[in-house]
């Protein structure tokens, strides 16, 4: 079998098209422009690269963004301050704090102090919360898992009666997506560093998402004949040839589970481009709550 390729770039492609008509949509009928602050706290290269990534595609689309930077000996007060203050700016609809910050911030305190209506990264610990409850509904989901559930029902996978492994429970992807997995009804099993039998958890999977940051590290014979495989990880491969000097590579064996796979992403390319075009949907549905909140 070769499997289905899902381009998440096209996928990403037509929601931030769909967003970026919204939001043109909203102008002309004289609603607000959404707004997305950034607050980055310190100079990791690569949060500083996530970050301009955001507000480049925020100016593609229309949505006005406010970069926001404390240096990295910022105090739990000056940063929770800094939230406390586009919590009240009524022209900041989304509020998206990059993570990690540095030692020695409280993460857990920072994310609680963004109002709960403009957490667009759907970190808040309530909106993480009701995610994990049955009936309840979080107003804002994590962008990457919500990328990973997009591109699972492009590949037409039915969730209910079907088997799906989580490889990963980091907060930030592993557990939200398994959350979300059991909310569409699909049977969830969660693995991770501790799990014994790995490849045979796996091979159990209708559904597969791999978040583990292992480059490479599931291979063909793990993988179900004609299972959906979803890669999250992002990997650098060493790779003198390339003038970066690496490539990037998934948690998956791609030459390999794309022989076995009905269906896979590829990275670069496939859940990369989600997060962000998530990111700017999550912002425009929190301009949307704001207007109804001003009615
Ligand atoms: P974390 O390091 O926070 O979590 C990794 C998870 O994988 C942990 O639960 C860990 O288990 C588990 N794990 C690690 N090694 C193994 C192993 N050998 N066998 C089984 N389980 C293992 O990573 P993230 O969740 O933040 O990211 C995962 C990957 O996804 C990374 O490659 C990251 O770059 C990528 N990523 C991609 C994004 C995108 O936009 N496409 C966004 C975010 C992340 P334990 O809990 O036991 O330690």
């Amino acid at each position: 079998m070769t499997a289905v390729v899902i381009d998440g770039k096209l996928v990403a492609d037509g929601i931030r098209a769909q967003v970026k008509a919204s939001v043109a949509d909203r102008i002309s009928k004289g609603l607000s422009v959404p707004g997305l602050a950034t607050v980055l706290v310190g100079d990791d290269p690569a949060s500083q690269a996530y970050v301009r990534s955001k507000h480049k595609a925020c100016q593609e689309l229309g949505i006005n963004s406010y970069a926001h930077t404390l240096p990295a000996d910022s105090s739990q007060v000056e940063v929770e301050k800094l939230v406390s203050q586009l919590n009240q700016d009524p022209s900041i609809h989304g509020i998206l704090v990059q993570l990690p910050l540095p030692k020695g911030l409280d993460e857990e305190k920072v994310l609680s102090a963004i109002s709960l209506s403009k957490d667009v990264d759907g970190f808040h610990p309530i909106n993480i919360g009701h995610l994990a409850q049955k009936g309840r509904e979080p107003l804002f989901v994590p962008c990457t898992p919500a990328g990973v559930m997009v591109l699972l029902e492009k590949s037409g996978v039915k969730f209910a009666g079907a088997k799906a492994v989580v490889l990963g429970r980091s907060n930030i992807v592993g557990m939200p997506v398994s959350l979300l997995l059991l909310k569409a009804n699909a049977t969830v099993t969660i693995c991770h560093s501790r799990t014994a039998n790995l490849a045979q958890e796996i091979q159990k999977a209708d559904i597969l998402v791999a978040a583990i940051g292992q480059p490479n590290m599931v291979k063909g014979d793990w993988v179900k004949p004609g299972a959906v495989v979803i890669d999250v990880g992002i990997n650098r491969a060493d790779d003198p040839s390339n003038k970066r000097g690496y490539h990037l590579v998934g948690d998956v064996d791609y030459d390999e589970v794309s022989q076995v796979a009905g269906a896979i992403t590829p990275v670069p390319g496939g859940v990369g481009p989600m997060t962000i075009a998530m990111l700017m949907r999550s912002t425009l549905h929190a301009a949307e709550l704001a207007d109804k909140q001003t009615l």
